[in-house]
């Protein structure tokens, strides 16, 4: 039984185990949602251990930029690790992944019907069983009202299946975001936005009202406030979690003391996801091994979240 190998994998610290269980993987942004290991392979070059810490997001992306972005760059270095995240999703039995593509990534391999034809080929190639739901972001230092205008070329293609807001929560105000969001709407795309990454539990209560999201990737403040918690459950609003990003970027003090097990103590629904999984090093199998090994979650608690992230409730419990 499923639950029973999860079990096994997680009590003997077995990753061969974990490896082989169901999970989902709905954080990942796919630029980096290859392993090191793949891409060392790959390219015959070996990059420089992580650091345990960064200094936030800003530090991260200056390390990427300086220690791996110039050994595959340009289209190339973009469609390798592409490819390197649906090895990954094969490897790790993704059953549903949702990975992020940014506009800018799309136009440098030659636009929306040459980007689509390439994932399609991957996804295809390397798991087609993997429920793939591909999601838009942009980031928040964007031009809102030039992306704004530009989106229907991207999602008239019906291709993606969500839309994002990334990269620094204290860029501007939420409500500059709205009109991307309606558009988003009008294409019936699951709304959701990085928010309580960095923030406070109000700014995620404020950015789900203000912009009508259905999930928030990270979320992890809302912890702080029963309150927004209370707010989260009532209105079935999903934490997408990532525990290595937020422990390695500072926005959680380590993995005992993660906010998840608050969140999910409180029932607010939560996943746990990869995030940058090249940049922390650290696939979906061992962010489950490290909330056990560090008492925050136990095996079942862990079992129901991994069971609830591949959206298949009924069929698996009744196993
Ligand atoms: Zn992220």
């Amino acid at each position: 039984m499923t639950r029973d190998l999860f079990y096994e994998g997680l009590i003997e610290g077995n990753t061969e185990k974990l490896l082989l269980v169901p999970k989902s993987d709905i954080h990942n942004h796919s630029t980096k949602g290859c392993r090191r290991k793949w891409l060392e392979e790959k390219i015959n070059h070996k990059f420089p251990q992580t650091p345990e810490r960064f200094s936030g997001l800003e530090g991260m992306q200056e390390w990427f930029s300086d220690n791996i972005k110039p050994y595959c760059s340009g289209s190339e270095g973009i469609i390798l690790r592409w490819e390197g995240a649906f090895a990954e999703a094969k490897r790790n039995h993704i059953k549903r992944l949702s990975m992020n593509f940014g506009v800018t990534e799309i136009e440098l391999v030659g636009g929306m019907d040459q980007f689509v034809k390439l994932i399609d080929y991957f996804h295809q190639e390397y798991c087609p069983d993997t429920l793939f739901e591909p999601e838009i972001t942009y980031v928040s230092v964007c031009d809102i009202e030039k992306e704004t205008e530009s989106i229907d070329a991207y999602l008239s293609k019906g291709f993606f299946r969500s839309i994002d807001v990334c990269g620094g929560e204290d860029i501007k105000p939420v409500e500059e975001f709205i009109p991307l969001y309606r558009k988003a709407e009008q294409y019936h795309l699951i709304k959701r936005m990085h928010v309580g990454e960095s923030g406070s539990a109000d700014d995620v209560k404020r950015a789900v009202e203000t912009l009508g999201l259905d999930e928030v990737h990270h979320g992890i403040h809302a912890a702080e406030s029963k309150e927004v918690m209370k707010y989260l459950t009532k209105n079935n609003i999903r934490l997408n979690v990532c525990p290595s990003s937020n422990v390695m970027l500072g926005y959680a003090r380590d993995y005992k003391n993660h906010p998840i097990k608050t969140l999910y103590e409180n029932g607010v629904r939560v996943t746990i996801n990869t995030d940058d999984l090249f940049i922390f090093d650290s696939s979906i199998e061992n962010e489950y091994l490290l909330l056990f090994q560090a008492g925050t979650l136990n095996a079942e608690q862990l079992n129901d979240i991994r069971i609830r992230g591949q959206g298949c409730e009924i069929e698996e419990k009744t196993k």
